[in-house]
């Protein structure tokens, strides 16, 4: 095992998981997403399962989702149950999104039956359904099986690629999986045509603002016949995991938004896929942030794009912050390791 997969590793052992209800979800929400080219209602489910299995044996750099898995496993009954109350709250909208923190292809942690049974009762109502997996649950065997209970067509499955680096994914990331498993992936969901989602990462520890840019651009190239929607994932500090480590000794700072809004741009003319950008704790010191001035105006602009894919939402956006993002851009090379994130540092 090389070493940062044991320093991943090393935060579990460690980590005491709080005490949970395993019948109930970890959230329900509703919020606007794209279906057929129409802004539509989405509903969104988190169910709480034992965890994704990379991180129960090691995990990402910069993944704490674990901190919401149960760690231990959890009955069918169980979950069928959180399934059941996260229902209550669905109001037939068209579009379903089920986020498990892990994979809800691994039958380990969703059971096939409960899978089963949560597509089919969907399947009577919504257009689409949005699940995540990572690329070794994808298989031809597992999609045959839910291709009796439900169109495969109104599926989409999202995966985490983060980079189409494999140096960046193994060392920065310690993904535990290559570009060519994510290709075998997405060419056995392409062939059944299912949706492909794609999430990349912004700013993985270890690489600068600049390196990150560069690379999730490239990304968006490598992944341009692979995949239909292109989701922009940048950085937040999550608990026990390397990327807090770091941030707590002064070694990482989240990205930029005015990043974000430079990949959006690029994109465009790299990739056909629809692009978006959840910020998830956007604005704030663990998030994506800028100067704290400015940062309401862009995140509502990176959402505005998100929905539209027009690139007109970004004109005028300005702040006196930008020179020091372009300054971070160019200098942190220089430095040994990233800069310090100068709005929280307190002489
Ligand atoms: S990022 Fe995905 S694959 Fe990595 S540990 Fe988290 S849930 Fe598992
Ligand atoms: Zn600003």
């Amino acid at each position: 095992m090389n070493e940062i997969t044991s320093f991943c590793q090393s935060f579990k052992k460690k980590f005491v998981p709080r005490p949970q209800n395993p019948r109930q979800p970890v959230r329900c929400w509703q919020e606007k997403d794209v279906l057929n080219d129409a802004i539509v209602d989405a509903y969104v489910i988190i169910l709480r399962t034992k965890g994704c299995s990379w991180a129960l044996s090691s995990g990402c750099t910069m993944c704490g989702y674990f901190n919401d898995s149960m760690f231990a496993s959890i009955s069918e009954e169980d979950l069928l149950a959180q399934f059941d109350t996260s229902i209550k709250g669905y109001k037939n909208q068209p579009f379903v999104k089920i986020f498990t923190s892990g994979s809800f292809l691994d039958p380990t942690e969703i059971p096939t039956r409960v899978q089963h049974h949560i597509l089919t009762t969907l399947n009577n109502t919504a257009e689409k359904i949005s699940v995540e997996s990572r690329p070794e649950y994808v298989t031809e065997k597992h999609l045959q099986e839910i291709e009796e209970k439900i169109p495969l067509q109104k599926l989409e499955v999202g995966i985490g690629l983060e980079t189409s680096n494999d140096l960046v994914r193994e060392k920065a990331i310690n993904k535990g999986f290559t570009f060519q498993d994510y290709l075998r992936a997405t060419k056995l969901l392409q062939h059944q045509k299912i949706g492909v989602k794609t999430y990349v990462l912004l700013k993985p520890p270890f690489l600068t603002e600049q390196e990150s840019l560069t690379d999730c651009l490239s990304t968006a190239k490598d992944t341009a016949d692979s995949t239909d929607l292109l989701s922009l994932n940048p950085t937040n500090i999550q608990r026990h995991t390397i990327v807090e480590y770091l941030w707590n000794r002064d070694q990482y700072r989240p990205p930029w938004l005015w990043s974000i809004i430079e990949f959006l741009r690029q994109s465009t003319k790299l990739t056909d896929a629809f692009v978006k950008c959840d910020v998830v704790a956007g604005g704030s010191i663990r998030g994506a942030h800028n100067c704290g001035v400015c940062d309401k105006k862009v995140l509502h602009a990176i959402q505005q794009f998100s929905l539209t894919q027009d690139t007109e939402v970004f004109e005028g956006l300005s702040c006196s912050c930008q020179e020091q993002w372009r300054d971070q851009l160019h200098l942190e090379s220089l430095s040994f390791g990233s800069l310090v994130d100068f709005s929280r540092w307190k002489p």
